[in-house]
């Protein structure tokens, strides 16, 4: 099994040896049949502007925009600043720089990696921030809004922005996956804490905390739940479905006989 490092935790090989959580919701929240492309390297997502903000954002907190800067030459001028599609990446960094709240909490060891033998299979995850002194990881999320809701069509609801990104899953991941890497007793995790910034013109941030051990329960049962379906399909015991609505399944689509104007 692949030793992971900062430089391949993302590779395509971690990602066929480890589980992780984008992986997990990749393929029970949006599709298996992208999922798996992805997998068999068939498919790389492209980073839409605000994904790409949000990754200049976290580069900041782990203390690596030289290096992010050099993998994403075309975010920069020539003359090494931001492009302006890109710029209020920097007014979200100064409004986490300013309040002293959010840096102490920004305080740990950055991008710690840590894997867990959980449900039949070997996961990986890399915390923003980790600190076992204050028995705290801390996530970094970038959003359009921290207090508008946002329609979810999986759940056809009005939810926070906490619940689209699935926070309490990750929360629940992380937190048990560090749990068993620390050899802690069931159950005793660790606090999750999210550092929440908007994308707004003038951005607004907040110190959230996750921890809901109730939720957080019924969250690893479902991911018990869902883990044999997923193992089959890594190891190819069972064919992927396909969602026929995400831009995979958008790109391979072949069609074979018409359809009723009612279905649309
Ligand atoms: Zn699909």
């Amino acid at each position: 099994m692949l030793l992971l490092t900062h430089d391949n935790y993302h590779s395509l090989e971690a990602n066929l040896d480890y589980m992780s959580r984008s992986q997990y919701t990749g393929f029970v929240y949006e599709c298996e049949a992208k999922e798996m492309a992805k997998l068999s390297d068939v498919w790389v997502e492209v980073l839409t502007t605000a994904q790409e903000v949000g990754q200049y954002v976290h580069s900041w907190s782990a203390g690596t925009p030289e290096a992010f800067m050099m993998n994403h030459r075309t975010m920069f001028t020539k003359a090494s600043t931001l492009r302006a599609e890109y710029l209020v990446a920097n007014t979200m960094i100064n409004c986490l720089q300013e309040d002293l709240f959010v840096m102490s909490h920004l305080e740990g060891v950055k991008e710690k990696i840590m894997t867990a033998d959980m449900f039949g299979v070997t996961w990986k995850v890399m915390a923003n921030v980790q600190s076992t002194e204050r028995r705290q990881i801390i996530d970094l999320a970038t959003t359009r809004s921290i207090t508008k809701k946002v329609w979810d069509e999986g759940t056809r609801l009005h939810v926070s922005f906490l619940e689209l990104y699935k926070s309490p899953l990750k929360a629940a991941i992380y937190t048990e996956v560090e749990r068993i890497a620390l050899g802690r007793a069931d159950g005793d995790w660790s606090e999750f804490l999210l550092v929440a910034v908007s994308k707004e013109k003038y951005p607004d941030k907040a110190v959230i905390t996750m921890t809901d051990p109730n939720r957080s329960a019924a969250e690893l049962a479902k991911v018990e739940l869902n883990m044999p379906r997923i193992i089959a399909l890594k190891s190819g015991l069972e064919a992927p479905i396909r969602c026929e609505g995400c831009d995979y399944c958008r790109a391979t689509k072949v069609l074979s006989a018409a359809i009723n104007y009612l279905e649309l």
